[in-house]
This record gives structure tokens, sequence and C-alpha cells, in this order.
């Protein structure tokens, strides 16, 4: 396991997986399966409590506190669907409500009339 700081730590790792090519398979938000030499290793990305972002691999690189090319591959899907997640997830703030232009009801409906009673 190591913790993300920035990506000049990754770009040993990175530089491998462009060589190596691995197959990143998306498990669910967070967990990844990456081809490696000895099959797939199970790669998990996730914010610690108190924020830093850690990294798992399964393989005996990371298990040593390495940079590993799974986790560099995994990552950059992960970083994509992050990206993703969040502008989907952008809420409309209370203001762009307000700014929202008024919409006038659009059905209008004549009043009716009761044949030519009037009812006392
Ligand atoms: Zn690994």
């Amino acid at each position: 396991m190591f913790i993300l700081k920035g990506i000049e730590q990754l770009e040993k790792a990175i530089a491998k997986a462009k060589k190596v090519r691995p197959r990143v398979e998306f498990d669910r938000f967070g967990r990844y399966r990456v081809s490696g030499s000895k099959g797939y290793y199970t790669v998990i990305c996730r914010k610690s409590d108190n924020g830093y972002k850690t990294v798992d691999c399964t393989c005996k690189g990371a298990e040593k506190g390495l940079v590993c090319y799974h986790a560099a591959a995994a990552l950059s899907l992960h970083v994509a669907l992050a990206r993703r997640e969040r502008a989907a997830s952008v809420e409309v703030s209370a203001d762009e409500m307000n700014n929202a232009p008024y919409l006038k009801p659009t059905i209008e409906r004549p009043v009716e009339r009761v044949g030519g009673m009037r009812i006392n």
C-alpha cells in the first residue's frame, strides 16, 4: 500500500504501464483488476479518513510499499471515473435557482359559465 501524494511519484510506474499495457477491469468504483505477470491483481483506490489517497495492490511490489504499474494503470481509470462522477453530481445551487427565468403557467382555462343561471 502506498499513499498517493502527487503525479511525480507515479511517473516510472506510468511509463512501465504504457510499455506493458496491462488490462484494467472495472470491478466497482475504487476497485479494479489489473493483469500482471502472474494473473490478475486487485487494486483498491480509496481516500482514508484523514484525507490521504491510498492505493492498494495485491502484487509483491506493492506489499513493500512500491508504486507498481498495476496501481498506475488502475489509477488512470479511477481518476477518469472520479472526474465523471463529480461532474454528474454537480447540484444546482440556490443562486442558479433564483436566477432561473420565471415560468408562467402555460395552460389557461377560460372561466366556465354554467348556463345563464344565477344561483342566489
Ligand atoms: Zn501491483
